[in-house]
């Protein structure tokens, strides 16, 4: 028996979110037997259970070289065109996967002619006077790329006189990928220009599309009413999301605010199989489940970057891209980003074949191309596994002759029959457009050869995002970890960090405890202070001793 496209839990939840549909919505599918079948396939019975949920959705199945598809020049198949006659919406391959998530909304928002954009942002698309073509190039195992899909989803529905959006999936089209060197997604080009490799934030990306530039930095105006809590929480990862559910719970005024996006290092990561609870959970997933429960209490404003921090008397004042905050406390959960080889070529290859995210770009090499995974531990091998389990022909290599990876993992690797080239440095990265080899050297003999590659996956372990820890002037260790007290309370007064930026065991189910316990601690000082408590320091001492 054919597998059901969407389980009954989900064709469930759907039609709850369906209940949004306004107008009818007509879906258009373009086929061509023998190109990307199995995609057909896939595309045309997602479609067909899609209509079966909701009455609004008018599905209508073309063949390429149709009258239709002539007039809507369509070539390449599947595509999807989403109630053409109103807005240039066109899905140039199938939205499974992450894509499934952004279709969905890409759907209501064609339907109702709403769009999920901040009020300043439409303002400024109003101003738009010239015709504006966006193409966003996906994965559907890419976590990061619905964000970009759904702000060019949202102009296209917001300015359907001017603009059009498609989104290309770069498995199926594998020669438009090709032709712009791409191989790492999200990346958005409007006007046929690269305007963002990776996601943005909204405001870069409206800029970009109204401008035609890269937009450096945009500052929006400061607001001149400061947003008020009692603790503000900087990173909206495992430790930011559990300190929060904590913090909000224990009665106190919180807010998060995140410079990228929510989830940190776990949304990238392929599979989790040791948080308690979920014996084999994608990290997405999980981090999504986390996000839900989190946002039941408190509000997350991603894409916000700190730009000032300062003490000021009881408090603290900070200011964003966005806005300006006055809170009585900080929980720092800024996390770590990955660390760089620092070789010739990595820089010029990235996003033509070096990579940091496994989750992100692995689809690309789905089908027997050739990637080199660098490093020796957990994330090298989670991986290494998940590479391999997408077809891709995983190499790792390691720079000593033993991985510091779990057992389990390093037993899973024996299993799959990853070879691991040891004692071997990549000493620089090469190619034309894009990667074509790695020159690796065999530390123990001392000669070097070219590894010839098609990607490669850089997974050497993670640096500390320390720069809020510096502006505040915290303790750290050598490494740049901030330092913490067992109750997470850091070296300034009513500062707390949880999770990976204090170093040690670099665990999500870590990550989650101290953010727990950052929030207890927070809400015990900020109701009782023990400073004050035990009259052994003056106010005034105390003051003095903050502003050192
Ligand atoms: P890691 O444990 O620090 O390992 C980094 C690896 O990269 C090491 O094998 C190291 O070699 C190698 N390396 C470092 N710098 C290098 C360089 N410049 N050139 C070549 N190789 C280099 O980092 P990770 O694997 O990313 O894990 C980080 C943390 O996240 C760990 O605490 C890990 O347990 C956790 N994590 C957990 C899971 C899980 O539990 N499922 C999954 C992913 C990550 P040496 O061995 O020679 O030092």
């Amino acid at each position: 028996m054919e597998k059901e496209p969407l389980s009954e839990d989900i064709k469930k939840k759907l039609q709850d979110t369906f209940e949004a549909l306004k107008d009818d919505i007509i879906i258009d599918v373009f086929t061509d037997k023998g190109k990307n079948d199995d995609f057909n396939k896939a595309t045309i019975s997602m479609i067909e259970t899609l209509a079966t949920i909701s009455p609004k959705i008018k599905p209508a199945f073309h063949d390429i070289g149709d009258e239709l598809s002539l007039k809507r020049d369509i070539l390449r198949s599947p595509t999807i065109l989403l109630s053409p006659d109103k807005f240039s919406i066109r899905y140039t391959g199938s939205p499974l996967g992450e894509e499934g998530r952004s279709f969905i909304v890409a759907m209501i928002m064609a339907s109702t002619s709403s769009v999920v954009l901040k009020e300043e942002s439409l303002r400024r698309l109003m101003e738009l006077k010239e015709h504006r073509a966006i193409q966003v190039f996906v994965s559907p195992t890419c976590p990061y790329c619905p964000q970009e899909v759904i702000y060019a989803i949202s102009a296209a529905v917001a300015r359907p006189d001017l603009i059009s959006a498609e989104i290309i999936e770069i498995f199926e089209n594998q020669d438009l990928a090709a032709e712009k060197g791409i191989i790492s997604v999200p990346q958005t080009f409007i006007n046929g220009m690269l305007t963002s490799p990776g996601v943005e934030p909204e405001e870069f990306f409206i800029e970009s599309l109204l401008t035609l530039k890269k937009p450096e930095m945009v500052t929006q105006p400061i607001s001149d009413k400061p947003v008020e809590s009692d603790v503000i929480i900087l990173g909206a990862g495992p430790a930011g999301l559990t300190a929060a559910i904590y913090s909000v719970r224990a009665g106190l005024k919180t807010v998060i605010v995140e410079k990228a996006n929510v989830g940190g290092q776990v949304a990238i990561t392929p599979i989790v199989e040791n948080y308690p609870g979920f014996a084999r959970i994608p990290g997405k997933s999980l981090v999504d489940m986390i996000t839900q429960q989190a946002l039941q209490y408190v509000d997350i404003h991603i894409s916000e970057e700190v730009k000032e921090i300062e003490k000021k008397g009881d408090g603290f004042h900070i200011k964003t891209n966005r806005a300006y905050y006055m809170s009585r406390s900080i929980i720092l959960a800024t996390g770590v980003s990955s660390r760089e080889l620092n070789v010739p070529g990595e820089k010029r290859f990235w996003g033509r074949g070096v990579s940091y995210c496994a989750e992100c770009d692995g689809y690309f090499f789905k089908d027997g191309k050739k990637v080199l995974i660098i490093g020796g531990g957990n994330t090298a091998a989670t991986d290494a596994l998940y590479l391999h389990a997408l077809g891709a022909k995983v190499t790792i290599a390691h720079r000593r002759e033993n991985l510091r990876a779990e057992n389990r993992l390093q037993d899973s690797l024996n299993k799959a029959g990853i070879p691991i080239l040891w004692n071997s440095t990549v000493v620089e990265i090469l190619g034309d457009r894009v990667v074509n080899a790695v020159k690796i050297l065999d530390t123990k003999k001392g000669n070097s050869t070219d590894f010839p590659v098609d990607g490669i996956f850089v997974a050497i372990g993670y640096k500390p995002n320390n720069e809020i820890a510096i502006s505040l002037g915290l303790e750290m260790d050598e490494y740049g970890y901030v330092k913490v007290d067992n109750e997470q309370r850091t070296s300034l007064k009513m500062v707390y960090a949880a999770g990976d930026i204090t170093g040690g065991v670099k665990q999500i189910v870590v990550a989650v405890g101290q953010g727990s316990v950052a929030a207890l601690t927070a809400f015990e000082d900020l109701s009782s202070p023990y400073w004050k408590n035990n009259q052994t320091i003056t106010d005034a001492a105390l003051l003095e001793e903050t502003q050192q």
